[in-house]
Protein backbone atom coordinates (compact mmCIF):
# COMPACT_ATOMS: atom_id res chain seq x y z
CA UNK A 1 0.00 0.00 0.00
CA UNK A 2 1.20 3.44 -1.00
CA UNK A 3 0.76 5.64 1.53
CA UNK A 4 1.33 9.18 -0.97
CA UNK A 5 -0.86 7.70 -3.34
CA UNK A 6 -3.81 6.48 -0.98
CA UNK A 7 -3.63 10.09 0.69
CA UNK A 8 -3.31 11.92 -2.73
CA UNK A 9 -7.21 10.13 -3.42
CA UNK A 10 -8.23 11.07 -0.46
CA UNK A 11 -7.89 14.55 -0.92
CA UNK A 12 -8.69 14.19 -4.81
CA UNK A 13 -12.15 12.34 -3.91
CA UNK A 14 -12.89 15.10 -1.25
CA UNK A 15 -12.43 17.85 -3.21
CA UNK A 16 -14.69 16.23 -5.89
CA UNK A 17 -17.64 16.14 -3.14
CA UNK A 18 -16.71 20.03 -2.25
CA UNK A 19 -15.75 18.99 1.46
CA UNK A 20 -13.43 21.19 3.19
CA UNK A 21 -10.74 19.02 5.62
CA UNK A 22 -12.67 20.19 8.51
CA UNK A 23 -15.87 19.46 6.97
CA UNK A 24 -14.75 16.05 5.96
CA UNK A 25 -12.89 15.33 10.18
CA UNK A 26 -16.95 16.21 11.26
CA UNK A 27 -18.54 14.05 9.24
CA UNK A 28 -16.04 11.26 10.21
CA UNK A 29 -15.84 12.30 13.94
CA UNK A 30 -11.70 12.72 13.25
CA UNK A 31 -9.77 16.23 14.02
CA UNK A 32 -8.64 18.02 11.06
CA UNK A 33 -5.49 17.43 11.86
CA UNK A 34 -5.98 14.00 11.16
CA UNK A 35 -7.33 14.62 7.95
CA UNK A 36 -4.43 16.89 7.32
CA UNK A 37 -2.00 13.88 7.82
CA UNK A 38 -3.50 11.35 5.81
CA UNK A 39 -3.54 13.33 2.65
CA UNK A 40 0.06 14.31 3.43
CA UNK A 41 0.34 10.38 3.38
CA UNK A 42 1.97 10.73 7.22
CA UNK A 43 -0.58 8.22 8.21
CA UNK A 44 -3.59 6.05 7.48
CA UNK A 45 -7.07 5.86 8.48
CA UNK A 46 -8.00 3.52 11.44
CA UNK A 47 -9.91 0.12 10.06
CA UNK A 48 -12.46 1.74 12.48
CA UNK A 49 -13.24 4.60 9.94
CA UNK A 50 -12.69 3.34 6.89
CA UNK A 51 -15.99 1.98 6.19
CA UNK A 52 -17.79 5.57 7.23
CA UNK A 53 -14.93 7.41 5.14
CA UNK A 54 -15.38 5.50 2.18
CA UNK A 55 -19.22 5.78 2.54
CA UNK A 56 -18.76 9.68 2.62
CA UNK A 57 -15.95 9.90 -0.49
CA UNK A 58 -18.12 7.23 -2.19
CA UNK A 59 -15.50 4.79 -2.85
CA UNK A 60 -14.86 1.21 -2.29
CA UNK A 61 -12.81 0.26 0.83
CA UNK A 62 -10.98 -1.57 -1.80
CA UNK A 63 -10.61 1.24 -4.51
CA UNK A 64 -9.09 3.40 -1.00
CA UNK A 65 -6.19 0.87 -0.73
CA UNK A 66 -5.67 0.83 -4.03
CA UNK A 67 -5.74 4.63 -4.07
CA UNK A 68 -7.22 4.82 -7.10
CA UNK A 69 -10.91 4.61 -8.93
CA UNK A 70 -11.60 0.69 -10.14
CA UNK A 71 -13.61 0.53 -13.12
CA UNK A 72 -15.96 -2.09 -13.45
CA UNK A 73 -13.46 -3.35 -16.40
CA UNK A 74 -10.58 -3.68 -13.56
CA UNK A 75 -12.82 -6.18 -11.45
CA UNK A 76 -14.53 -7.96 -14.27
CA UNK A 77 -10.73 -8.57 -15.77
CA UNK A 78 -9.90 -9.37 -12.28
CA UNK A 79 -12.36 -12.06 -11.56
CA UNK A 80 -12.18 -13.66 -15.13
CA UNK A 81 -8.34 -14.05 -14.94
CA UNK A 82 -9.32 -15.58 -11.69
CA UNK A 83 -12.11 -18.18 -13.04
CA UNK A 84 -9.23 -18.64 -16.40
CA UNK A 85 -6.81 -19.66 -13.16
CA UNK A 86 -9.17 -22.33 -11.74
CA UNK A 87 -10.38 -23.67 -15.37
CA UNK A 88 -6.82 -24.42 -15.76
CA UNK A 89 -5.69 -25.43 -12.70
CA UNK A 90 -8.79 -28.08 -12.56
CA UNK A 91 -7.75 -29.36 -16.32
CA UNK A 92 -4.45 -29.42 -15.01
CA UNK A 93 -5.60 -32.11 -12.55
CA UNK A 94 -7.62 -33.96 -14.92
CA UNK A 95 -5.23 -34.52 -17.38
CA UNK A 96 -2.79 -35.53 -14.53
CA UNK A 97 -5.65 -38.29 -13.48
CA UNK A 98 -5.98 -39.29 -17.11
CA UNK A 99 -2.47 -40.19 -17.46
CA UNK A 100 -2.42 -42.15 -14.89
CA UNK A 101 -5.74 -44.39 -15.44
CA UNK A 102 -4.09 -45.65 -19.15
CA UNK A 103 -1.14 -46.00 -16.98
CA UNK A 104 -2.60 -48.37 -14.35
CA UNK A 105 -5.13 -49.81 -16.76
CA UNK A 106 -2.47 -51.57 -18.92
CA UNK A 107 -0.30 -52.23 -16.14
CA UNK A 108 -3.16 -54.26 -14.41
CA UNK A 109 -4.24 -55.57 -17.85
CA UNK A 110 -0.60 -56.76 -18.28
CA UNK A 111 -0.30 -58.17 -15.10
CA UNK A 112 -3.52 -60.24 -15.79
CA UNK A 113 -2.34 -61.63 -18.95
CA UNK A 114 0.80 -62.88 -17.44
CA UNK A 115 -0.45 -64.13 -14.96
CA UNK A 116 -2.88 -66.70 -17.14
CA UNK A 117 0.00 -67.05 -19.60
CA UNK A 118 2.17 -68.65 -16.64
CA UNK A 119 -0.62 -70.49 -15.03
CA UNK A 120 -1.46 -72.21 -18.24
CA UNK A 121 2.02 -73.05 -19.79
CA UNK A 122 4.88 -72.48 -17.38
CA UNK A 123 3.79 -73.37 -14.20
CA UNK A 124 2.78 -77.39 -13.11
CA UNK A 125 1.49 -77.57 -9.64
CA UNK A 126 -2.47 -76.91 -9.77
CA UNK A 127 -1.79 -74.83 -6.34
CA UNK A 128 0.63 -72.46 -7.91
CA UNK A 129 -1.97 -72.05 -10.89
CA UNK A 130 -4.72 -71.00 -8.73
CA UNK A 131 -2.40 -68.81 -6.89
CA UNK A 132 -0.98 -67.09 -9.86
CA UNK A 133 -4.52 -66.44 -11.24
CA UNK A 134 -6.45 -65.31 -8.24
CA UNK A 135 -3.30 -62.67 -7.94
CA UNK A 136 -3.96 -61.74 -11.86
CA UNK A 137 -7.80 -61.50 -11.51
CA UNK A 138 -7.28 -59.23 -8.38
CA UNK A 139 -4.94 -56.97 -10.17
CA UNK A 140 -7.27 -56.81 -12.72
CA UNK A 141 -9.92 -55.77 -11.15
CA UNK A 142 -8.22 -53.44 -9.02
CA UNK A 143 -7.09 -51.61 -12.20
CA UNK A 144 -10.67 -51.79 -12.89
CA UNK A 145 -11.99 -50.31 -9.22
CA UNK A 146 -8.96 -47.26 -10.18
CA UNK A 147 -10.18 -46.37 -13.39
CA UNK A 148 -14.04 -46.39 -12.63
CA UNK A 149 -13.19 -43.90 -10.17
CA UNK A 150 -11.08 -41.89 -12.34
CA UNK A 151 -13.56 -42.09 -15.27
CA UNK A 152 -16.03 -40.40 -13.12
CA UNK A 153 -13.53 -37.95 -11.18
CA UNK A 154 -12.19 -36.42 -14.56
CA UNK A 155 -13.76 -34.77 -17.34
CA UNK A 156 -16.91 -35.89 -19.12
CA UNK A 157 -18.56 -36.90 -22.03
CA UNK A 158 -20.19 -35.21 -24.62
CA UNK A 159 -22.93 -36.66 -26.55
CA UNK A 160 -21.87 -37.34 -30.81
CA UNK A 161 -25.78 -36.13 -31.81
CA UNK A 162 -26.51 -33.49 -29.47
CA UNK A 163 -23.37 -32.22 -28.05
CA UNK A 164 -24.92 -32.82 -23.99
CA UNK A 165 -22.21 -32.90 -21.36
CA UNK A 166 -22.23 -35.30 -18.82
CA UNK A 167 -20.31 -38.03 -16.55
CA UNK A 168 -22.07 -41.22 -16.93
CA UNK A 169 -22.75 -43.32 -13.96
CA UNK A 170 -20.41 -46.30 -12.72
CA UNK A 171 -22.66 -49.00 -14.51
CA UNK A 172 -22.90 -47.17 -17.52
CA UNK A 173 -18.52 -46.88 -17.29
CA UNK A 174 -18.30 -50.70 -16.84
CA UNK A 175 -21.09 -51.97 -19.51
CA UNK A 176 -20.04 -49.97 -22.53
CA UNK A 177 -17.33 -50.42 -25.45
CA UNK A 178 -14.77 -48.09 -25.57
CA UNK A 179 -11.74 -47.17 -27.72
CA UNK A 180 -9.49 -44.64 -26.56
CA UNK A 181 -11.07 -41.78 -24.96
CA UNK A 182 -14.28 -42.66 -26.66
CA UNK A 183 -17.05 -44.43 -25.01
CA UNK A 184 -20.57 -46.02 -26.85
CA UNK A 185 -23.06 -44.24 -24.87
CA UNK A 186 -26.86 -43.79 -24.54
CA UNK A 187 -27.55 -40.03 -24.07
CA UNK A 188 -30.18 -39.38 -21.42
CA UNK A 189 -31.41 -36.41 -23.44
CA UNK A 190 -31.90 -37.08 -26.71
CA UNK A 191 -32.17 -40.89 -26.14
CA UNK A 192 -29.64 -41.58 -29.27
CA UNK A 193 -26.44 -44.21 -28.83
CA UNK A 194 -23.44 -43.07 -30.25
CA UNK A 195 -19.33 -42.44 -29.67
CA UNK A 196 -19.19 -40.05 -26.69
CA UNK A 197 -16.00 -37.77 -26.65
CA UNK A 198 -14.09 -37.10 -23.62
CA UNK A 199 -13.90 -33.84 -22.81
CA UNK A 200 -11.76 -32.18 -20.52
CA UNK A 201 -12.44 -28.41 -19.98
CA UNK A 202 -16.01 -26.93 -19.78
ZN1 LIG B 1 -27.67 -36.47 -27.11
Amino acid sequence: MDLTKTGEFIAERRKAKNLTQAKLAEKIFVSEKTVSKWECGKGFPDTSIILLLCEVLEISANELLSGKLLSKEEYKINAEENLIALKNQQARYAKHLLTLEYVVGFMSSLIFLISIFFSVYVIEPLAWKIVLVTFGSLSFLIGLIFTLLIEREAGYYQCGNCGYKRVPSYKEVLFSMHMGRSRYLKCPKCGKRTWNKKKIDK
